[in-house]
């Protein structure tokens, strides 16, 4: 972690008060504008549920076409799952988000797509919330949109890669209160979905809320 990492979570752990508190309940999401510098603490307060991450750019306009890339990500950091102290950046290589603290066990996957009314159809669910929904209609409460939802970071999310390359969906390991904690490098729109996937088994038996909190100002 940087000198600047450390010095604003000491700020944030000993006075700072939350600008934004929000509650995401279960199933839903949520979007809020983040400036360059600020902090931003998504928490897990019941445990076992996983939080769809997305970070757009907010270059002023209305149709949002930069944003966190995980797969770049993946070949910025040279790891399937991102580490504290390490940056998250868009498809232009530049740093958009960094990770600055995690309470958590530590496992957020980047290799899954959002959960979208496909997937759920599959599952044999002919209606059902997705995350995917849940970024259209967020970004649509700040009149915001987006061609096409990208890949998240799945905050709390286990998929482990066997040695075969095989992936696991294993519920999510984050106990009652965890946390993780990032500063935004650009001016972002963040999203963050609790994600409503209750056919497989990954938010560890219901969905249940999340917390998003915008920690500090520049
Ligand atoms: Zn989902």
């Amino acid at each position: 972690m940087t000198e600047r990492g450390l010095s604003l979570l000491v700020t944030l752990r000993s006075e700072a008060q939350p600008h934004v508190s929000r509650v995401v309940p279960a199933r839903r999401g949520t979007a809020v504008r983040v400036r360059a510098g600020q902090v931003f603490r998504v928490t897990d307060p019941y445990g076992g549920q996983v939080g769809d991450l997305f970070a757009f750019v907010d270059d002023g306009a209305r149709r949002l076409t930069s944003y966190l890339s995980s797969a770049h990500t993946r070949g910025h950091t040279s790891r399937l799952f991102p580490a504290v102290g390490e940056d998250f950046v868009t498809a232009a290589r530049t740093p958009v988000l960094g990770l600055l603290d995690d309470t958590s066990p530590g496992r957020h996957d980047m290799l899954i797509p959002a959960c979208d009314p496909e997937r759920y159809r599959l599952l044999g669910a002919r209606e059902h919330r997705s995350c995917v929904a849940n970024v259209h209609e967020a970004l649509a409460e700040l009149d915001l949109v987006v061609d096409a939802v990208p890949q998240p970071v799945n905050l709390f999310m286990n998929i482990p890669v066997g040695a075969d390359g095989a992936l696991s969906w294993l519920p999510a390991p984050s106990r009652r209160g965890d946390s993780v904690t990032f500063v935004s490098h650009l001016d972002t729109v963040v999203v963050l979905s609790a994600c409503p996937q209750d056919l497989v088994g990954i938010n560890a038996g219901a969905p249940t809320d999340l917390v998003l909190d915008v920690l500090d100002r520049p």
